[in-house]
């Protein structure tokens, strides 16, 4: 009898702190159910009020809460009812798109579960208030800074942009417990010493030179530590630790001094992954955190393993790397060079031509491109300029035996290329390129 009791209780106690969602199932709840069904880089703001009015639809307070330099609406979300203040706000860099959609699939997910637990548990011990989409200027264009050619994230101090005064005046207001800064960083950032890009990486802030450490940054540590364990089970090797240098200008590292300790989340790069999966990986990065939060798990992970996770690094990998080219330069009649040659592209909305760049010639075998090729068999000759670390990357493919005179003003008519590759992409005769696997 007692035993049988015994093993009731456990079952009881073991089911009160088992995660009432696990990484996977949350995972397969925004399959299921989210909402944003748009690529976060092609978001609009019109996109985004359309995402506001289904919020309003749902119940959910959503507010206008300032406008933009070209008058454009910024709206902060209301979810919960608890004591403890958590702020989260996206897209301060307009293009930085990706928790855009995360976080509008969260606040509609998180309102359609109200039913379930663990979602209770949410909404009782906390209140969410989300600005999604800070800089709609910035998100419309594609560009980093707002319409004054400011970046918002340098302007905590001077508050000369209008968004940098709406999001101040939400903290300062409202004094958040915690804050979630939500950016994209470079696709090409790495993880450590590794050639893995690091496709989340994660950053408490602190809110001075001296990195005091406070209860509240401890706390962020254990929640980067929940939501790097739990973004594991999907991007093994793929998640990294931002750089800590302090910032004074910054709005990150000065919620945190004005004590809103902050946890900075860095979208990067997935190569062979879709912009919806590194949104999935945020929704299930953010409810993590909210549910450690809300049923007290976040004590069990210690601060020091947020200090395990690889620092991001940066120049270990290209975009392309073409291998073993024979480079002739325009208007010399032989004289030829073989290299190895670097090609990055710039990032621009999903679906638009990505100018691409040569960003290094030479011999780059101690590094790695996402994508390689063996163009051994090839005379390569630069479409418009010759072939050098800055230049634009339009290159032109000739097998080698081809008879091909190289000093033609019509080279191009004249010769008709084997191969071009042309904004980042193969435009003609790719198919035949022997790819290296990575
Ligand atoms: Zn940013």
């Amino acid at each position: 009898m007692r035993s049988a009791f015994a093993l009731a209780l456990t079952a009881v106690l073991f089911a009160m702190n088992a995660p009432s969602q696990n990484p996977a199932e949350l995972a397969e709840l925004w399959e299921r159910e989210h909402v944003v069904k748009k690529p976060a880089s092609i978001l609009r703001v019109k996109d985004a009020i359309d995402e506001v009015e289904a919020l309003r639809k749902l119940g959910i307070r959503v507010n206008e809460v300032g406008r933009s330099v070209a008058d454009r609406p910024i709206f902060q979300a209301e979810w919960g009812r608890g004591p403890l203040r958590v702020f989260m706000w996206s897209q301060m860099h307009g293009d930085e798109p990706t928790a855009t959609p995360a976080l509008f699939d969260m606040l509609t997910i998180l309102q359609n579960n109200r039913d379930k637990e663990w979602v209770k548990q949410i909404e009782e011990k906390m209140t969410l208030r989300v600005v999604p989409m800070l800089n709609p200027d910035g998100a419309e264009l594609f560009i980093r800074r707002n319409l004054q050619g400011i970046d918002i994230n340098r302007d905590a101090l001077d508050l000369k942009t209008p968004e940098g005064r709406v999001l101040k005046a939400l903290r300062d207001s409202w004094q958040p417990e915690i804050g979630f800064n939500l950016h994209n960083q470079n696709y090409l950032t790495t993880v450590g010493a590794t050639d893995k890009q690091a496709a989340i990486s994660f950053l408490v802030v602190f809110g001075d030179e001296a990195k005091t450490l406070t209860p509240g940054h401890e706390r962020n540590m254990r929640l980067v530590a929940a939501m790097n364990q739990a973004l594991n089970q999907f991007i093994p090797g793929h998640i990294g630790r931002y750089g800590d240098e302090w910032t004074p200008t910054a709005f990150g590292d000065n919620f945190s001094a004005w004590g809103t300790p902050t946890i900075l989340i860095e979208t990067g790069g997935l190569h062979g992954r879709d912009e919806f999966y590194l949104a999935k990986m945020n929704f299930v990065a953010y409810i993590t955190a909210l549910r450690a939060l809300a049923d007290g798990s976040e004590a069990r992970y210690s601060p020091s393993t947020y200090e395990f996770i690889p620092r991001n690094s940066s120049r270990r990998i290209f975009y392309f790397i073409f291998r073993g080219a024979t480079v002739i330069e325009r208007g010399q009649p032989v004289v030829s060079k073989p290299a190895d040659i670097a090609v990055n592209v710039e990032r621009r909305r999903a679906g638009l031509a990505t100018p691409g760049f040569v960003r290094s010639v030479g011999d780059l075998g101690s590094v790695t491109g996402l994508e390689e090729f063996d163009v051994s068999g090839y005379n390569v000759i630069g479409r418009f300029n010759l072939i050098k670390s800055g230049t634009f990357a339009d290159l032109l493919f000739y097998k080698k035996g081809r008879q091909v005179n190289w000093t033609s003003p019509e080279l191009e008519t004249e010769f008709p290329p084997d191969a071009i590759f042309s904004l980042g992409r193969w435009l003609k005769g790719g198919e035949d390129v022997p790819k290296i696997k990575r």
